[in-house]
């Protein structure tokens, strides 16, 4: 087994629990996939059992939760499922879902983590499509930003400046392999206890609690069971921000550095490196090739 080979789930894995927006309960399958089918969600419970596939064209709203789809079908909060999918490798699988949202959890990616790695990841037959990073790229929304540069293998580091002292200042950073993902898969979502009426109001978080995300006042965290890292939140912004940026379709090769983001900026920073991807982007199939072409360059190099 290599890891440029594409990977889908090995069995069919189920999980249900409750919506963290919508409230209600929500039953998802994932299934095995086909070679370069990706990640498509299906909406079960619709006429027609209408389609989705896991990409950034699709994407129809970033307010508080990664939402795709198009026109009434909707899919929300996919992302810390689709940083699961991302942190383990898998490329291809169907995600039959019976209800408009991924159910929450705990908060964090663990529970579709653990579920997954149960039932087994398969190795398939052909190689991963990866957009490995040709010239830096930096995108700004007001004092929020996301940078792309080249690296030989894909880094994530992030900073966060909240005012609330239950956060504060934290940063982050770690290489994206499976390992260092287990590190970040456990991080919870959180909110400010004063914006939770607001997002109620607004018909969001019916179904969040202590149980399924972390909560601050000012200067305390409100779940009796604390934090699960001293650097939970920062941890969970990375894990948002791996989930998104899986939407381009394929592993982005390079160092991605980020300040105070979320899926606003994701969403839009990713539309923009679509529209220039020729420029900014090579696709590799088969990074095993370019390394070797790349050493085999080197040395031609040296040797001129
Ligand atoms: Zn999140």
């Amino acid at each position: 087994m290599t890891s440029n080979n594409q990977h889908t789930v090995a069995r069919r894995v189920e999980v249900s629990g409750v919506a963290l927006h919508s409230g209600k309960v929500v039953r998802i399958e994932i299934l095995p996939s086909a070679i370069n089918s990706g990640i498509v969600f299906k909406r079960v419970d619709l006429p027609g059992t209408p389609s989705v596939p896991a990409h950034l064209s699709n994407i129809l709203s970033t307010d508080l939760n990664t939402t795709i789809g198009h026109g009434e079908v909707k899919i929300s909060t996919i992302e810390h499922l689709m940083a699961a999918f991302a942190g383990l490798g898998i490329d291809n699988a169907l995600v039959k879902i019976d209800g408009p949202e991924v159910p929450v959890m705990d908060g964090s990616a663990h529970p579709f983590v653990t579920r997954i790695l149960a039932a087994g990841i398969s190795t398939q037959d052909a190689q991963r499509r990866y957009f490995v990073v040709r010239q830096a790229f930096e995108f700004k929304m007001g004092d929020k930003w996301i940078k792309i540069e080249p690296a030989e293998v894909t880094s994530f580091a992030m900073e966060i400046d909240f005012t609330s002292k239950a956060i504060g200042r934290q940063s982050f950073s770690f290489n994206l392999d499976r390992d260092s993902f287990l590190e970040i898969a456990g991080s919870r979502t959180f909110c400010h206890e004063n914006d939770i009426s607001a997002m109620r109001k607004a018909g969001l978080a019916i179904g969040g609690s202590l149980e399924n995300a972390i909560v601050v006042s000012d200067d305390e965290v409100l779940n009796p069971e604390g934090l699960r890292f001293d650097n939970e939140f920062v941890r969970h912004k990375l894990l948002d921000c791996v989930g998104d940026l899986s939407l381009l379709g394929g592993p982005l090769v390079g160092k991605i550095t980020a300040s105070k983001s979320g899926h606003g900026l994701h969403a839009a920073f990713m539309k923009a490196l679509w529209v220039r991807r020729q420029e900014l982007l090579t696709t590799v199939e088969d990074m095993g090739v370019r390394r070797a072409k790349d050493s085999l360059s080197n040395i031609a190099g040296a040797i001129a």
